[in-house]
């Protein structure tokens, strides 16, 4: 279901009104890391839009490496997500982490986005389908294409078409990146599949000052949108703050992108 074989054309995913993929606009989504506080997700909402995003990204439940690290907020985070979504108009993107989660994590978001972590969790790929809701599915931190593909057709096989891809980087020998964005799959994964490719830069390398190129470089490879961490003050972020790129460095990253955009 997923492959070009058994679909003509290219696909576009209906997020509550807004078009993604095909014969719709590059697709900016970006926001924190983690869901901190109504300042900190309202001020970051109000600045992605203003630069030009169309989806708020923002972690409410995190899969958190350590357990002493921030978990994030739960279900306050949540909250905040849909007050964010009225007050800004911006569609919502926010991650499930665990099937318990998904009805509720289904009514505060617009799209529910399948982790790394979790990209093989196939009895919650199915839950997730079931809900009907567009779905955003991470590659696995060593999986191959080929997995990557066959976890999107669960979803589809359980009677959800509203299906993006996302690569967001594996892991590899190197080490002057946290993953290593692997662009040469956002290109496989559009020639195999006739689903939207986003390309997650903020995760794919860890280092902030590395997102603006490799957002450049996704275009090429012909994704139709970005997932892009934004903080207020990533310094002070309670995770990943070394990956997110604050307001200034936001906008100048949508204006870098623009003459790319014009000319694809
Ligand atoms: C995230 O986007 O917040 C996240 C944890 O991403 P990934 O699943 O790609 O690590």
């Amino acid at each position: 279901l997923v492959s070009r074989e058994s679909h003509s054309g290219d696909t576009t995913v209906d997020v509550d009104g807004l078009k993604v993929g095909a014969n719709a606009p590059f697709c900016l989504m970006a926001g924190p890391c983690s869901v901190e506080s109504e300042e900190q997700l309202i001020s970051t909402a109000r600045a992605v839009k203003a630069a030009g995003a169309t989806i708020l990204r923002g972690g409410a439940f995190k899969p958190r490496t350590s357990p002493y690290e921030f978990q994030g907020l739960g279900s306050e985070g949540l909250r905040l997500l849909s007050l964010a979504k009225k007050e800004t108009g911006l569609k919502i993107i926010t991650e499930v982490l665990s099937e318990r989660h998904v009805d509720e994590v289904a009514s505060h978001t617009d799209i529910l986005q399948i982790g790394a972590r979790n990209s093989q969790n196939f009895q919650l790929l199915i839950e997730c389908a079931k809900t009907g809701k567009p779905i955003l599915l991470k590659r696995g931190l060593s999986q191959k294409i080929e997995e990557w593909l066959l976890g999107a057709e669960y979803l589809l096989a359980h009677g959800n078409n509203k299906v993006m891809f996302c690569e967001r980087g594996i892991r590899t020998f190197e080490t002057y990146t946290r993953n290593t964005l692997d662009l040469a799959a956002v290109a496989i994964a559009k020639k195999e599949s006739h689903l939207p490719v986003i390309v997650d830069p903020s995760q794919g390398c860890g280092r902030a000052d590395l997102v603006r190129m490799l957002c450049k470089g996704s275009v090429a490879m012909g994704a139709d949108g970005l997932l892009i961490e934004v903080h207020p003050h990533p310094a002070e972020a309670l995770s990943d703050g070394q990956q997110q790129v604050d307001f200034v460095g936001f906008q100048q990253l949508v204006k870098d992108l623009q003459p790319l955009l014009g000319a694809m």
